[in-house]
């Protein structure tokens, strides 16, 4: 069978980073069995012939009705596939699938019925929420960072603002690639709806959410950036973990470093 792909190197180039950036997941080890899912809008190279494309399965419920995602595509991580099988071949471990008019309901188009995990209703409420922002947001990301995973496990490190300072005070890079910082959800049932309203709430503020005892969530225009947020913001964690094992508490750059940093890269105020 032909793959959806052949022939659509705009749309091949959008999965080739997805398998990319899901390789690095699992060599990362923030991907293990079937943890994490990503979900990319994929509806501006979507051609006349796709539109045409019958289902190939059932008309399935999405669990909320998303009003800005009506006739919109999207490439979804298949439920129990792994990363390590998505970075081999995108179509193996997800499919592509279509909102219906309804805005509550959707159908899978290719390259096989393999159905969207259990966290299809809060990957697409971020996406819906992208949409009415307008910010032009495309991707995604849910995995499982080890070193912000293990700091969730502590009180002291569920108070957002506290987290997201002294992440930024560990390295300069952490303020200048993730200026808005990281908010965390109290934990929720993984896959519930529960988690849907805090992390929406959260992402308007901050560039990452972290789920307590669970994993982050970061949404940004292509997958890649969702990862290297992603990725900047466990670094600081594992520079702090790395002092802390080395005996002692580190330093910190100090908030004028901090607020110096910002003016002089003229980034976003923190909100
Ligand atoms: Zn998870």
């Amino acid at each position: 069978m032909e793959s959806i792909l052949t022939n659509r190197p705009a749309l091949k180039q959008v999965l080739d980073a997805a398998a990319e950036v899901a390789g690095y997941l699992w060599e990362k080890g923030w991907a293990e069995r079937n943890g994490g899912n990503l979900t990319i809008n994929i509806t501006e190279h979507v051609d006349e012939q796709m539109r045409a494309m019958p289902a190939i399965s059932e008309v399935l419920p999405i669990g909320v009705t998303l009003p800005h995602l009506k006739g919109c595509y999207f490439y979804c991580k298949g439920a129990g596939k792994r990363m390590r099988d998505l970075a081999r071949d995108p179509m193996c471990a997800g499919s592509i699938v279509r909102i219906l008019d309804d805005c509550a309901s959707y159908e899978i188009i290719a390259d096989s019925p393999i159905v969207p995990t259990s966290e299809l209703p809060s990957h697409l409420a971020l996406q819906n929420y992208a949409i009415g922002c307008g910010c032009g947001y495309k991707a995604t990301l849910h995995t499982h960072p080890i070193e912000l995973v293990a700091m969730s496990h502590s009180k002291e490190w569920l108070d957002s603002e506290h987290l997201t300072q002294v992440l930024w005070s560990m390295i300069p890079e952490t303020l200048g690639f993730a200026p808005l910082g990281i908010g965390v959800v109290p934990y929720a049932l993984p896959s519930s709806t529960d988690l849907v309203a805090p992390t929406l709430s959260l992402i308007e503020k901050y560039d990452v959410v972290l789920w307590e005892k669970h994993g982050t969530v970061a949404i940004a225009p292509h997958i890649m950036e969702a990862f290297d947020q992603t990725d900047v913001l466990n670094k600081a964690a594992t520079i702090y973990m790395t002092a802390r094992n080395f005996g002692f508490l580190p330093e910190g750059m100090t908030p004028e470093a901090v607020q110096e940093i910002r003016k002089a890269f003229n980034l976003p105020d923190h909100r």
